[in-house]
């Protein structure tokens, strides 16, 4: 009775607008956007790649059939210039020599990039794991048995990997910032495991000429849905997601890391989205800006790049909210069905927003107590936040089964649940695209102190 009764109350509260959102958003859609952005063709949506830029150019075909804006330099496309570092393959010669014995390192088996040429001679190689303290590897030759990421190796001068998810992708900087992170030399070479055991005292000698930076391309996709409103629409509400991933591995049956939930479906969310707002007969008051940005995996370039450059006035949008891993529910921490949690849960009041849309769709919105804030910085939301503009990342999983390898497949997510959430975002982006006050920062959460500062900063 009380859940009808419920049902009854929060009806009434629905409006035609609203309606026609939710009836817009279909699993079926998603699922169709999803196989091709997570498809083997794509290869990983790597920053930079072809298959980053096929991924581009199909967000910006499904904005331009709902009618968004183009707003970019080129039509949807925000054009930011990285420079992506090559490896010079000139007179490399690579060994490891110990008990009387020599092993030569192909360079098919490197993935070498150093920034000047590195010439070592007979010197140590240290073996290391993922907890190595960063002070005993930073310069030093570092083997360690199975790769997990750069962790404790960031400062080595060369890593030796006998196995793991060696990435094969190609490096990349933002001149303007210096973010994005720094080029790390590694080799896969799986019969030294066994040889450095044998031969402690193994030394390594390597010659590789300083690598080859080139200028290259990338985009982040942005679509605008001019608001309604004569004075409200020259204010602005971001919904954002990132297209890039991985891209490919040197070794397994699989090398393609497909990144179907990250963060395949929060691009086909804001897709998707986009397309039930665009259709609506009045357009919300405010402007909604749609995007969706690259190199989030190399440590959030393409929104700090947004940053820099915004397309919209900062101190003019007034929220962004920010979608990564909504689709998969058989979260690490239990199965997370008709559920959402939003980072930095008390910092401002935008996650309240989305609790109360959550509540018509039934999507109960929460505080994850133990990734809330600990991921508060883990994504695009960070750049916008960082300039003063309350900005949260919605996630339905923060950790599943296949973060960050290569089974991330599209046929792993569960597209039902997938559109509740997506209806609870789109009301929740009605919302705030309405007359109602912008969201503010927690004045009351010293975590949150720098950005209310940083919001004082943009509103003098
Ligand atoms: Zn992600």
């Amino acid at each position: 009775m009380y859940s009808l009764l419920l049902a009854l109350l929060l009806s009434a509260d629905v409006t035609p607008q609203m309606q026609a959102t939710m009836d817009h958003i279909s699993a079926q859609s998603l699922r169709g956007h999803l196989s091709f952005i997570a498809s083997d063709l794509l290869e990983g949506r790597a920053t930079p790649s072809r298959g980053l830029d096929l991924a581009a150019e199909y967000i910006a075909a499904q904005f331009r059939r709902a009618g968004l804006e183009p707003v970019g330099d080129d039509g949807y496309f925000q054009t930011a210039t990285l420079i992506q570092r090559e490896p010079n393959w000139d007179g490399f010669e690579m060994t490891v020599t110990g008990g009387g014995k020599t092993i030569r390192i192909d360079k098919s088996e490197a993935y070498l990039l150093p920034a000047a040429a590195l010439n070592l001679r007979d010197v140590p190689v240290i073996v290391a794991d993922q907890n190595t303290p960063a002070e005993q590897t930073r310069g030093k030759v570092v083997f360690v048995a199975n790769w997990r990421g750069r962790g404790s190796f960031d400062q080595a001068s060369l890593v030796i990997a006998s196995s793991g998810n060696i990435p094969t992708g190609p490096q990349v900087r933002d001149p303007e910032a210096g973010v994005g992170r720094g080029a790390i030399s590694l080799v896969n070479k799986p019969e030294l495991a066994a040889f450095l055991k044998d031969n402690p005292d193994a030394r390594l000698s390597v010659h590789m000429a300083a690598s080859i930076d080139r200028p290259v391309k990338v985009h982040n996709v942005a679509g605008l849905l001019r608001g309604s409103d004569p004075e409200l629409s020259d204010t602005y509400v971001l919904l954002t997601a990132h297209y890039d991933h991985l891209g490919t591995r040197a070794t397994g049956d699989d090398k393609i890391f497909n990144g179907a939930n990250d963060d395949g479906s929060g691009t086909v969310s804001v897709v998707e989205i986009a397309s039930a707002i665009a259709a609506l007969k009045e357009h919300p008051k405010r402007s909604v800006l749609f995007m969706t940005f690259f190199g989030e995996e190399r440590g959030l370039v393409g929104s700090r790049y947004y940053g820099r450059h915004p397309i919209v006035p900062l101190d003019k949008t007034v929220a962004d909210l920010n979608l990564e891993q909504i689709g998969r529910t058989d979260a690490s921490d239990g199965a997370q069905i008709g559920t959402a949690s939003i980072t930095g849960f008390d910092f401002s009041e935008l996650p309240g927003i989305l609790a109360d849309a959550g509540q018509i769709v039934g999507v109960k919105v929460y505080k994850n107590e133990e990734a809330s804030d600990a991921y508060f910085g883990r994504s695009d939301n960070q750049a916008l936040a960082d300039v003063g503009i309350p900005a949260h990342t919605l996630c339905v999983a923060f950790d599943y089964p296949d973060y960050h390898k290569v089974s991330d497949h599209w046929e792993k997510v569960d597209y039902a649940n997938m559109a509740k959430v997506d209806r609870a975002i789109a009301l929740a982006l009605l919302h705030v695209a309405s007359d109602a006050p912008p969201p503010k920062w927690n004045e009351s959460n010293p975590k949150a102190k720098k950005y209310v500062d940083a919001a004082k900063k943009l509103h003098p």
